[in-house]
């Protein structure tokens, strides 16, 4: 079995976006022992689309396209695979039933653009899609059958493990997804996760970072649908975890956070006491982040926390500056000034030594949003004894919080 990969976009030839599907699909194939022999970029243009899928199956059995499969007027891989075919492109019923009904939960029309991606080269099959909107197709060509994938990526691996890679490589012996939490300490977890580890043929495996762990699942059951299975044990774990849960694979907090906020057109802005300005180094790591992430005030000093970001002075004589209220008003002060959505703000004591009297570890973070000011507290942390690192750990724990 020959696979060549032919990745779709403007973007790609441009350098704007790195082309992680290509790398990806590649070590994925060779993992499960599929030769790829080629591996073509272009852009997006029908001909040429038309060209490199034509010229691909003259020589392989399969391509796998990624890309130009959404809505938009460029998307343009559904029209290049019907002209490949010599098949015009149909509506399909359910598909278009799909757009509209989600649409209407989202309470919009539906625009006639988006529901060209219901189009779909005459006796095309689809691939299905777990993760997302717009499913995969299939369509036989003369010299061989071509997988088209969507561009992002997310969506292209579940896509690819779940439905490709079986039928090139047979059906698969294990199905593997690393959950992302934050919150837990690791044996939190395992005590919570104690009834899925006992379950037959799941391992879970923890990976900790500071105040995060990485929760790989694996399931395995030769000539079994694992991938199903795995669906079915990773809705429980989220049952077991809650909003623990933040993400998936590589979608880091950072990420999460700057598309929750997108969802909700906010923004956030942070004042940062013991942390020195990480809150805003991890909101800001993503390009785009401009868009979600206002900015942010390092106010270590008390007088700062005062003269800056308007914190009462007889609040901070009374108590000194680690004190929830303290959270609560440079929260407030900080989303006031800075005309955010939201505002973060962290107090607390990173060590190594004691501080006022407040242990190593206290820490209090207050959010104001438009409705009201919550304050967490971070709860006690096992820190491994007084060191350098220990307020690293401390540090780190509070951005993540
Ligand atoms: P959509 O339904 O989101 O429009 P699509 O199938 O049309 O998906 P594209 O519009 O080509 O896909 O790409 C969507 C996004 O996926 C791009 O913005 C880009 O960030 C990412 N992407 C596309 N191709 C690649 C690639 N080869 N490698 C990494 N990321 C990619
Ligand atoms: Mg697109």
């Amino acid at each position: 079995m020959r696979v060549e990969l032919l990745t779709v976009g403007d973007e790609l030839l441009l350098g704007d976006t790195i082309n992680g599907n290509a790398a990806w699909l590649g070590r994925r194939l060779a993992d499960h022992g599929v030769d790829v022999t080629r591996s073509v970029v272009v852009g997006d243009e029908t001909d040429v689309i038309v060209e490199a899928v034509t010229a691909a199956l003259g020589r392989a059995d399969a391509v796998i396209t990624t890309g130009g499969l959404g809505p938009t007027y460029d998307d343009l891989t559904r029209d290049a695979l019907a002209a490949a075919a010599g098949v015009p492109l149909v509506r399909d019923p359910e598909l278009e039933r799909r757009l509209r009904e989600r649409a209407a939960a989202a309470g919009r029309e539906v625009r006639e653009m988006a529901l060209r991606m219901a189009d779909v080269p005459q006796g095309a099959g689809l691939l299905r899609n777990s993760s997302g909107s717009a499913p995969g197709l299939r369509v036989e060509l003369p010299g061989g059958v071509v997988y088209a994938l969507p561009g992002v990526p997310f969506e292209m691996r579940t896509i690819m493990d779940e439905v490709v890679l079986p039928e090139l490589a047979g059906p698969p012996e294990v199905a593997r997804r690393t959950l992302r939490t934050a919150g837990l300490w690791e044996s939190v977890l395992a005590v919570r996760l104690a009834e899925i580890e006992a379950m037959d043929g799941v391992r879970l495996a923890y990976l900790p970072q500071p105040a995060e762990v990485r929760v790989r699942v694996t399931v395995a059951g030769a000539g079994t649908d694992v991938w199903d299975r795995l669906g079915h044990v990773e809705k429980r774990i989220r049952e077991l975890l809650g909003s623990a849960v933040y993400g998936v694979e590589d979608e880091t907090l950072d990420r999460v956070v700057h598309r929750l906020l997108t969802q909700r057109s906010a923004t956030a802005a942070a004042a940062e006491s013991l942390t020195g300005g990480q809150i805003g180094a991890e909101l800001t790591a993503m390009p785009g982040s401009s868009t979600t992430f206002a900015g942010g005030v390092v106010a270590y000093s008390t007088d700062l926390k005062r003269d800056l970001l308007g914190v009462p002075g007889d609040l901070l004589a009374e108590h000194g500056a680690v004190h929830p209220d303290v959270a609560a008003a440079m929260a407030e002060g900080v989303r006031d000034r800075l005309g955010a959505t939201y505002g973060i703000a962290v107090t607390g004591v990173a060590g190594p030594e004691r501080q006022d009297g407040h242990a190593v570890g206290t820490v209090y973070i207050g959010v104001a949003g438009p409705g009201n000011t919550r304050i967490v507290t971070q709860p006690k942390l096992p820190v491994p004894g007084p060191g350098p690192e220990t307020r690293d750990v401390i540090r780190r724990m509070t951005v993540v919080h």
